[in-house]
């Protein structure tokens, strides 16, 4: 029999047990806070980012740039890990801490989180939210959380099941809990949210599914529910009684038909993601996510623009109603998102190079936009990175598509693919230097329609088909090939004069967040585990370290007692390392969560992670007919790969079926599949949507690519 091994990481004593597992390096001393989280607008707008990370990207403009300059070019070198601390979770981490009066504050998977003393890491208390595990079948892409929001003693997070909560700053005790979505459909929360005048500002996910977006504003105070705008027009184009309503009669319903997916299955356009403050105009600028489903023939078979979709939206701060909108993918057909970073700043775009205050955002589609911020008025666009869906954009910055991007039965391979050529991780601008810095990315993909599709707004319900190019059995070297398309890279890009001025290649996509610092820095994890500064104005690498762990969340900076620190969450998983198994298969050690911070000669280490080891042996002789296996490989694409991986390869983060025990046993397997009894666990029964016959024929297509995988890896005589 051919064995080999893959690595995982235990996840034992630290699971639950967070305080056992902090390593701090330093003293355990209390915390020298004069309260806890006493944080008003006017603090924010004064002080943040500067000593303390006091909103979620630094400030409300969401530079994730501080002028702390005590960590330089020139001393870099000398960055060294000051603690670590041990997250209660082993799935992926993208939390950007808050630091305020010597208190971090930060969240890991299943929306956990976690108080500890800023300058130790020792840790002052734990909220577990106590989610039921079963919605991880809603999270497209793992049960993430970005962070928390701070306001007036209390800490607000986002919980993956829909709830918005307060907890108190000093202890983590609920003080309010509200449901913020129908829970009968399949909503998630992974954002972080912002607070501004007392009201906390949140969104939601699920537009892989089908939901209807929208972003609320609750009361900081009473949790009560201050105003809502949706996305999305009311399925019958009524009014809701939303702060929406005037935007719709006005400029949305008319870019919506009668008909379609989108009036039972919600339409999509969720805003899980960017939500900024622009004080000067007293609005909130959010990004609203794709269609649902993608496929817009199917979605909208009228063909129109579909607002809100793929747009950055400006509302009014106190009562939510519409100030403008910008419209980066009309009719979006391919899961282009406009939820990633948005940036306010002041560029020389004005009459005779007078600052103007723009909205600054590189969506999935792989446009840099400049907006006008009062306005939305389109000043700018051009692509940052290799696109061929559109033939450039018009005066108004509508784009010029490519015909053959709008795909029927036979696929388009497209760049950017629905993981984008920038995703969720934060980008980052230097006002002095005029540079923005973009985690950029290219990962093609073949896009063609579902000839299966039936609306099922419970599961992955795009009307897209990933298996139209694939085979039972790939030609070999074909995973090889596939890994040799994706590509990431650190880009600096001029805001004004729309080029890139230089960029850094990584091996692989799906890096981290930026941190642009005063000391001429820029600092970046890698999902290999590096985190690194570089020279800000040319991006030679001045510094690194191994986190021993993925580096994909928002770096932050503070300083306390006259030290700076920078800090980084790490842990593995997030939306590609969940589908995207076959970059990394034996690569990548899941491991549990960490919060790691430096400090200029800090001494601490970053502890290895313990391994455990998979056998890698097939658990069956191969079976089926030739039309069995390719069943199981159109209803493996179309309900498993999107959390188990194309082609049956995991990352790790969730079981590789190819070695799972169960493939060798079809009962078994149909228990687990057909009858949910691993559903605590998060694998729910998928009774609704396969049938005995076609669940067997998904075994018989994992047991071959177990034994595909394990010849192609075998040494050849
Ligand atoms: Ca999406």
């Amino acid at each position: 029999m051919l064995v080999n091994w893959i690595k995982i990481g235990l996840t034992t004593g630290c699971l639950l047990a967070a305080s056992a597992c902090s390593d701090s390096a330093d003293n355990n001393e209390a915390p020298a806070a004069v309260g806890f989280a006493e944080v008003d607008t006017k603090r924010i707008l004064e002080t943040s980012p500067g000593a303390e990370w006091l909103s979620h990207s630094g400030g409300y403009d969401e530079q994730r740039h501080s002028p702390l300059a005590q960590i330089t070019r020139e001393n870099v070198s000398n960055l060294g890990v000051a603690w670590t601390y041990d997250l209660a979770t082993n799935r992926g981490v993208e939390a950007t801490p808050i630091v305020v009066d010597g208190v971090m504050y930060v969240t890991s998977a299943w929306s956990l989180v976690y108080a500890l003393d800023a300058r130790t890491g020792a840790e002052l208390w734990v909220y577990d939210p106590a989610v039921d595990k079963r919605v991880a079948v809603n999270a497209c892409c793992d049960v993430v959380n970005r962070g928390v929001g701070v306001y007036d003693g209390k800490i607000f997070v986002g919980v993956i099941d829909g709830r918005l909560e307060a907890l108190d700053a000093k202890t983590g005790a609920v003080i309010w809990s509200t449901v913020t979505v129908d829970q009968s459909k399949p909503y998630t929360i992974t954002g972080a949210p912002r607070v501004v005048d007392g009201l906390v500002l949140i969104g939601n996910g699920g537009a892989e599914l089908g939901v209807r977006g929208y972003i609320s504003a609750y009361s900081a105070e009473t949790g009560k529910l201050v105003w809502r705008f949706y996305t999305v027009p009311n399925p019958n184009k009524a009014p809701d009684g939303a702060a929406s309503d005037t935007a719709f009669t006005s400029v949305g319903n008319i870019s919506w038909g009668d008909e379609g997916a989108w009036v039972t299955d919600g339409g999509g356009g969720t805003v899980w993601d960017s939500i900024v403050y622009d004080h000067v105009g007293d609005q909130i600028i959010f990004g609203v996510g794709n269609g649902s489903p993608w496929n817009r023939t199917i979605r909208d078979p009228a063909g129109g623009d579909n607002l809100f979709l793929s747009s950055i939206v400006a509302v009014d701060i106190k009562t939510g109603t519409y100030k403008w909108h910008f419209q980066t993918t009309p009719g979006d057909n391919w899961d282009y998102t406009a939820t990633q970073s948005i940036i306010l700043a002041n560029l020389p775009l004005g009459e005779n190079g007078a600052p103007r205050r723009v909205v600054m955002q590189a969506p999935k589609n792989g446009f840099f936009y400049v907006l006008d911020a009062e306005t939305g008025d389109f000043i700018s666009a051009k692509p940052f990175g290799p696109q061929n869906w559109a033939q450039g954009l018009d005066k108004n910055g509508r784009p010029v598509e490519n015909p053959a991007a709008r795909y029927g039965k036979a696929s388009f391979t497209q760049l950017p693919g629905a993981m984008g050529a920038h995703n969720w991780h934060p980008m980052a601008y230097n006002p002095a230097l005029g540079l923005a810095y973009i985690p950029a990315q290219e990962i093609p993909q073949a896009y063609a329609l579902d000839p299966l599709w039936k609306s099922n707004p419970s599961k992955w319900n795009t009307g897209t088909d990933a298996s139209v190019d694939l085979m039972v059995d790939l030609p070999p070297g074909m995973i090889k090939f596939l890994r040799s398309t994706l590509k990431g890279r650190l880009l600096a890009w001029d805001p004004v004069k729309q080029e890139a001025r230089w960029s850094v290649e990584h091996e692989n996509a799906w890096n981290g967040g930026v941190l642009s610092t005063a000391g001429g820095l820029v600092f970046q994890g890698k999902i290999n585990g590096e985190f690194a500064a570089y020279n800000a104005e040319n991006g030679s690498k001045l510094w690194s370290e191994d986190l021993k762990s993925g580096g994909a969340s928002g770096p932050a900076t503070f300083e306390i007692d006259g030290e700076q620190y920078v800090t980084i969450t790490t842990g593995w998983g997030s939306g590609y390392a969940l589908f995207a198994g076959f970059a990394y298969d034996e690569k990548v050690v899941p491991t549990i969560g960490k919060v790691v911070t430096f400090k200029l000669g800090g001494t601490a280490r970053i502890a290895d992670p313990e391994l455990a080891y998979i056998e890698r042996t097939v658990k069956t002789e191969r079976f089926g007919t030739a039309e069995q296996l390719q069943l199981g490989l159109v209803q493996y694409a179309r309900n498993c790969s999107v959390c188990h991986g194309p082609v049956a390869i995991s990352s790790g983060v969730l079981p590789d079926l190819r070695w799972s025990a169960y493939g060798g046993d079809g009962d078994a397997w149909q228990a687990v599949v057909g009858e949910g009894v691993l559903a605590d666990a998060g694998m729910v029964s998928f009774s609704a949507f396969l049938s005995a016959e076609e669940i067997e024929a998904i075994r018989a297509y994992v047991v071959a690519q177990a034994h595909n995988s394990l010849a192609e890896e075998a040494p050849k005589n």
